[in-house]
Order: C-alpha cells, then structure tokens, then sequence
C-alpha cells in the first residue's frame, strides 16, 4: 500500500488546504481509516478556499440580472466579476466570450451546436467520450491513436492537408488524458491547425487543475473546462474564447436571459432578438454560486503560484511511479511511454486482478478511493490494454478469465491541491 500512502502524504504536498483531508470511513476488516481520496480526476474535493467563499456569500444569494433588490444586485456582481476572474484566470483576448455552463461536457456540445452547418470536425480516437461524441452531427474524422506526440501532430496535419481548404474546420483535443495523464502537444496541433485554416478547441477538464491554461499563449481559440475538477463543486463549467461563431448560432438553450426583445406579431407568431453577449446561450437562472466558486478557485490556484503547484504535483508522480515500479506485477497505461510530460493521473492494471476488485478491495479494506473501468474514454483503454472491442464490457466490472487479458484499468490521481 506505499505506493498509495505515497500519493495520499499530506506532507509531501500540501499547498492548498483540501476539504476531506480527516474524513474517516468504516473498513470491511473492521475499525476506521482516514480516507485516501485519490480520485481527482472524476471529480476533486473542494478547496477550503472555495468552500470558506462560497459559505460567506450563501447568506447573500439572489438571482442574477433579473431583481432590483439588493441581494440581487449583488449576486449579478459576484456572477459577472466571476466572469471576469475566470476571463483573467485563461488569459483570454479582449473580444473572447466567457460562458458559464454546467461541465465541459455542456460545453462542448454548446460548441457543437455553434458550429458552421458544413464545419468539418477533427478528432482523435484517444479522446474522452465529452470530445469524442458531440460532433456526431457534424462532417466528423475520427484520427486513429497516435503513439508520440510528434506523430500526433503529423497526422492531424496530413487530415487537414486534405479537407475540404475552403469551408470552416475545427479540430478538438485534449490537452491531458484522463486515462494516462499524457499532457498532448496543445500548441503545436494548435498551429497545425491554424496554418490549414481550420480552428482548435481545447478539452482543458484534466489540464487546468493542474497547469496553467493561457488561451493567448496556447493559441487556442476555445477552452472548456469544469469546475468539479478544479475543486469547485458546485455544478458549473466554462466555454471561453471567440465570440463570432457563438454569436452567429442559435441560442444553446431558448428562454428568459438569452432574449433581447420578444415581440408578438399580427399574424400570431412570436418575433425573438437574442442577446449577441455570453447571455445568448446562458438561458434561465444562472448558477451564480457555481460561477462564484470557479472564480475562487482560480484566484487560489493562481495565487498559491503554478511553479510550486506544479513542482509538488511532479514530486509526488515520481514518487507514486517508483513505488508501482517495485511491483512487478502492476502495468502502467500509456500511450507516449514513459519519459512522457504528465499530470497526476496514472491508470495501471495488476497482472492477475480483477481491476474492479482490485479497486474495491482498495476501498473496502484500505480505505483509498480510486476509480476503475474504462474512464469514459473506451477507444483508447481498449488500445492501451489491446482488448478486443467484441467481449469488452461496458464502464463498470467486465470479468477477464483468470489468464485473460484484464478488460479495464484500474485509475489513481490527485492534484496540486493534495
Ligand atoms: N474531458 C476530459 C478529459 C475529462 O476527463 C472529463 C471528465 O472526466 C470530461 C471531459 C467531462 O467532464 P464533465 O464530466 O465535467 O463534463
């Protein structure tokens, strides 16, 4: 269990206070343990920042753009300067739109729905299934897994060398995995694709906990990220960047917020001016303590300084890797080996487990939380574990024989805020 203990010691790495750290939960062998959350990845706890923030301004609630009242005029405050905050936190350019939504998943599909009618879509096949599956409606490639970093750039720029050169394109990538914490060549695919006229939007769900995110520097013309992973909790997620093909789109949601003006006209039909701001695809109340508790978070990180986070976070994979290298018996996933740049995300199996029981003997008589399964990203587990697509089962605990081929991974992260 070192090797777990080693990613759960709070000394090692402990910059920015996390909610949880005391919590103790029952074993199945009997007595208590202090929890080991080593999940970050699905969802992160809340910095006590946040939390502290968001408790001060709960007796202040109201709704956002819509009362005259002083708690109203408030919570607009609070809800635009997150915005703000969060435009800072990305480095966005002065025209970029900042739009609130509910998790990068939202987010990406807000976009695929922005995008041009004939917009040919790029992506590879290693994304999460948030990347990988709101294009569906679109004149979508799949790129087949790439195994360097250098060759994903290549291949991308061999697909867009032969698009269509006139119409709009858009390629859509990660910037780290969910399953191997590989971080992916951001700004080289982003000027593959500019150079062949096509845009780039980055699944920043993994890279923003744990790196800065600069849209200017990266040279992306959209992020999207979420909140939950960036120890916000409270249900609220990011698009940002260029605002023109969001305004020219129909609205993501129709009702209150997103209408300018609505007029009834003489033939009985209903006449609509949206907004052209982010309120365009913000219909309905917005989530102003989820807004709220993003612009914490991001005031926290950047002021805790990324180079310490960062320095710690990589401390701690060293420590977690040599640990698992001790243990003949544990693979670790990845796709661009081991000498890859990384975030604190690493996905193994154990030669002779069962992962889901091998995660749930974790939890149940160790008490460390871990994730098991496919990680929403199934093309690329089942490259990583080179397993057949036809006996594979779904997220959750496909069996292997004893001697198969394990059919899914076993997931341990944590992050800056450990
Ligand atoms: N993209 C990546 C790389 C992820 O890891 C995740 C979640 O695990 C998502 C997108 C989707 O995030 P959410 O579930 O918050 O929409």
């Amino acid at each position: 269990m070192s090797v777990f203990t080693a990613a759960a010691d709070q000394s090692v790495c402990a910059p920015l206070p996390v909610l949880g750290r005391d919590v103790t939960v029952p074993l199945v062998t009997g007595g208590e343990v202090t929890y080991a959350a080593l999940d970050y990845a699905a969802s992160a706890p809340a910095l006590q920042r946040v939390w502290d923030d968001v408790a001060a301004y709960a007796p202040y609630y109201g709704s956002v753009h819509r009362g005259a009242g002083y708690l109203s005029q408030l919570s607009t405050d609070l809800f635009e300067n997150a915005r703000k905050a969060v435009a800072e936190f990305l480095g966005c350019r002065a025209d970029d739109q900042v739009i609130f939504t509910r998790s990068t998943t939202d987010s990406l599909n807000l976009l695929a729905r922005a995008i041009p009618a004939d917009c040919q879509v790029f992506v590879f096949e290693t994304e999460h299934h948030a990347s990988l599956l709101p294009w569906q409606d679109a004149r979508v490639t799949y790129l087949n897994a790439p195994r360097t970093p250098q060759q994903a750039v290549r291949t991308l720029e061999r697909a867009l060398a032969d698009r269509d050169p006139y119409g709009p394109a858009l390629v859509c990538v990660t910037g780290a995995s969910n399953v191997t914490g590989e971080l992916w060549p951001v700004r080289e695919l982003a000027a593959a694709a500019h150079a062949h006229g096509a845009r780039i939007v980055l699944d920043a769900a993994q890279l923003a906990p744990h790196h800065p995110v600069d849209i200017h520097d990266l040279d992306v013309d959209w992020v999207a990220f979420s909140g939950h992973k960036l120890y916000a909790p409270f249900g609220c997620g990011v698009l940002a960047g260029r605002a023109d093909w969001l305004r020219a789109a129909e609205p993501y949601l129709a009702g209150g917020g997103a209408s300018r003006k609505v007029t009834r006209r003489q033939d009985g039909a209903v006449d609509v001016e949206w907004h052209e701001s982010a309120a365009r695809h913000e219909a309905g109340s917005p989530n102003v303590i989820g807004a709220y508790s993003i612009a914490s978070a991001c005031k926290a990180l950047t002021e805790a300084g990324w180079d310490g986070l960062v320095a710690r976070e990589q401390h701690l994979i060293a420590k977690v890797r040599a640990g698992f290298a001790e243990v003949p018996e544990v693979k670790i996933l990845s796709l661009f080996g081991d000498d890859a740049p990384r975030v604190g995300v690493i996905s193994f199996v154990v030669e002779g487990w069962n992962s889901s029981h091998f995660a749930a003997a974790l939890s149940a008589e160790y008490g460390i939380g871990v994730r098991d399964g496919l990680f929403c990203a199934h093309p690329l587990v089942r490259t990583l574990l080179g397993s057949d697509p036809q006996t594979q089962g779904e997220c959750g605990a496909p069996e292997a024989a004893p001697g198969e081929k394990s059919l899914n991974a076993i997931r341990v992260s944590f992050g800056a805020g450990t």
